[in-house]
C-alpha cells in the first residue's frame, strides 16, 4: 500500500463527505493504493453514522472510533499504530488542509528521501487572535527543539515515512510537537512544504486560548525529557550540589561571624540572629530535596520498559 491518510476527527459530520471524496479524486488520479483512516475521537454529533456510510461505499474507507474524547494526540497516535501505507500522511478532517498537496508530499518522502514532511500554512485563514501566538509559539518551539527549518510545528497535514510514525509516540497534547518527538527518536531529516490552507468551511475550532499555555508547558517537558530523560540524575545532581555549595558557605559564614564575635568584647551574637543562618538551612534542605528527586528520577528511568530503546539506522 503506497499512502495511509488518518484523519482525527471530532464533530465535523459536515465536512467529511466531501473530504472522503476529495481523498479519493486525488488517490485515484495518481494511481495510488490507499486507505483512509478515520479516528473518530468521540464525536457526539452524527461523523460515525457518516463514517459508516463512507465506509460502506469504499472499502478503502476504514475507521476506529473512541468511546468518549480523549483528544487529537490519542487519535493521531491510534491512526499510526494501524497505519499500513509506506507514507503515512495525517490531515485534519475540517477541509482547512487540501488533499491535492498529497502526491507532492508523497514524492518528497519516496524520493527526496525525507523521514518527515510538515506543511507550512504560509497564507493562513485564522483569525488574528491565532496567528498571532502562533508565531510566537513557533519561534520559541524552533530555537528549543533545535529544529530551524520549520515554520509552522502545528501543521495538521503533515507525511511520514512509516517507520518514523511506528516509533513515535504521541500523547498528551504532543501532537504539537510531532517534528521534535521525530527529532528526538533519531529521525534528523525533517523538510517543510508550503500548503494552501482554507478557512473552516463548517463547524467551529476545537482548541481555546489554553492551547498556548498548554502547548508552552508541552515543550518544556520535552525538552527536559530531551536532554535529561535518561539521565535525570544530572541535572537534579547539578542543581543540589549548587544548593549544597551555597548552604555550605552560608554556615561558613555564620561561623566565621561567631568567632569573630567570640574573640572580640561584644560576646552577645546570636547566630540566629544573622541572615546566614536562614540561608544555610534554606539551601541545605533545597539540597537534599533535588537529590531525592534525582534519585527518584533514577529509579523510574531504570524502570521504564523504554530505557534501552535506540533507532539503530545501520548495522553490519
Ligand atoms: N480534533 C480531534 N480531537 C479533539 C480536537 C480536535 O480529533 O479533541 C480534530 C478536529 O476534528 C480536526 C483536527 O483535530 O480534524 C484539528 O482541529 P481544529 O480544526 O479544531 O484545530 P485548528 O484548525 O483550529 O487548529
Ligand atoms: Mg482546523
Amino acid at each position: 500500500m503506497d499512502i495511509s491518510v488518518v484523519v482525527p476527527l471530532y464533530n465535523e459530520e459536515e465536512s467529511l463527505p466531501e473530504l472522503t471524496k476529495w481523498i479519493e479524486r486525488v488517490m485515484t488520479e495518481n494511481g495510488f493504493s490507499y486507505e483512509i483512516l478515520f479516528i473518530n475521537d468521540g464525536s457526539t454529533d452524527r461523523s460515525l453514522d457518516v463514517i459508516k456510510r463512507l465506509a460502506g461505499e469504499n472499502n478503502a474507507v476504514h475507521a476506529v472510533s473512541f468511546s468518549r474524547n480523549y483528544g487529537k494526540s490519542p487519535a493521531l497516535n491510534t491512526g499510526f499504530i494501524r497505519a499500513k501505507g509506506d507514507v503515512v500522511i495525517t490531515m485534519d478532517a475540517d477541509l482547512q488542509d487540501s488533499p491535492d498537496e498529497i502526491p507532492e508530499l508523497y514524492r518528497m518522502i519516496t524520493e527526496e528521501g525525507y523521514d518527515l514532511v510538515s506543511g507550512w500554512k504560509k497564507k493562513r485563514y485564522d483569525p488574528l487572535s491565532k496567528t498571532i501566538p502562533t508565531k510566537l509559539f513557533n519561534a520559541t518551539a524552533r530555537k528549543v527543539s533545535g529544529i530551524k527549518n520549520l515554520h509552522d510545528f502545528n501543521c495538521g497535514l503533515k507525511a511520514y515515512r512509516r517507520d518514523v510514525v511506528k516509533h513515535i509516540e504521541v500523547y498528551g497534547d504532543m501532537h504539537r510537537y510531532i517534528p521534535y518527538l521525530a527529532k528526538n527518536a533519531g529521525y534528523k531529516k525533517i523538510g517543510e512544504k508550503v500548503v494552501h490552507h482554507q478557512a473552516r468551511k463548517y463547524g467551529t475550532t476545537k482548541f481555546g486560548l489554553d492551547r498556548f499555555v498548554n502547548g508552552y508547558l508541552d515543550l518544556g517537558t520535552l525538552w527536559f525529557q530531551s536532554k535529561f530523560g535518561i539521565k535525570p540524575m544530572h541535572i537534579f545532581g547539578l542543581l543540589g550540589s549548587l544548593m549544597f555549595l551555597i548552604g555550605f558557605i552560608a554556615v561558613f559564614v555564620v561561623l566565621l561571624l561567631k568567632i569573630i564575635a567570640m574573640c572580640s568584647d561584644t560576646f552577645n551574637f546570636w547566630v540566629t540572629k544573622s541572615v546566614y543562618f536562614y540561608l544555610s538551612l534554606a539551601f541545605m534542605v533545597l539540597g537534599v530535596q533535588f537529590f531525592c528527586t534525582g534519585l527518584i528520577g533514577e529509579l523510574i528511568t531504570r524502570n521504564s520498559a523504554e530505557r534501552n530503546n535506540y533507532l539503530i539506522s545501520e548495522e553490519f
